[in-house]
């Protein structure tokens, strides 16, 4: 896990505890990093592990995270998750696909998140710049984040799958912006489809 360790997604995920890493990544969804991290520091603080949450009163996980915005949505699935997590899994975290995506408000790119971050299984979260940057670069031509994450695991090697990831991620916030991407100061511009059109 050493070479893990200094990815940029990881250290974000400091945490590694799959209940906790779950639920950021529920806070996460369309919010920033800053709003995520700031609604699950007041959660956990609060509440310190899935009992406690599961027991909260829900107005009160709706004060916790309304940083994270969606702030009622969010809080009714965690909610949900945490019953459901104790009721049918004992408490822990399901470590596999199917399982994850039983549970509400858990997508693919969600369930892939607590399997690379929780895990350590090679999977590929899909955001936003890991949908744009390779349908930009050429290398896939696809409309959804599912069906990106379906290509590249076909071209791309599973062991390289986690640092690819955060590779990419890294490049779409400083050069492959979604607006104005910095292509003057792009290191490979020669290969990018989009550069050339
Ligand atoms: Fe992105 Fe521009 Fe570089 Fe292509 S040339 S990868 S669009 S920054």
């Amino acid at each position: 896990m050493k070479e893990l360790n200094n990815l940029y997604t990881l250290r974000v995920f400091e945490d590694r505890d799959p209940y906790r890493v779950l639920i950021r990544t529920i806070l996460s969804q369309r919010t920033k990093d800053a709003n995520t991290d700031k609604a699950t520091n007041q959660l956990f603080s609060k509440y310190k592990d899935i009992h406690e949450v599961a027991d909260a009163p829900i107005e009160d996980i709706e004060k916790l995270v309304k940083s994270a915005g969606f702030f009622r949505v969010k809080a009714n699935r965690i909610k949900e998750v945490s019953h459901i997590i104790l009721d049918y899994y004992g408490g822990i975290v399901p470590n596999n696909m199917k399982e994850l995506l039983e549970l509400p408000g858990v997508g693919r790119k969600t369930a892939n998140c607590v399997l690379v971050f929780a895990f350590q299984e090679p999977a590929i979260p899909v955001d936003t710049h890991v949908h744009r940057i390779p349908n930009r670069w050429g290398i896939v031509n696809t409309k959804t984040p599912e069906k990106t994450e379906e290509e590249l695991m076909k071209i791309v090697p599973k062991n390289l799958w986690i640092e690819m990831n955060d590779l990419i991620v890294q490049f779409g916030q400083t050069i492959c912006r979604p607006i104005n991407p910095l292509c003057d100061q792009c290191p490979i511009s020669d290969l990018c489809e989009y550069y050339h059109s």
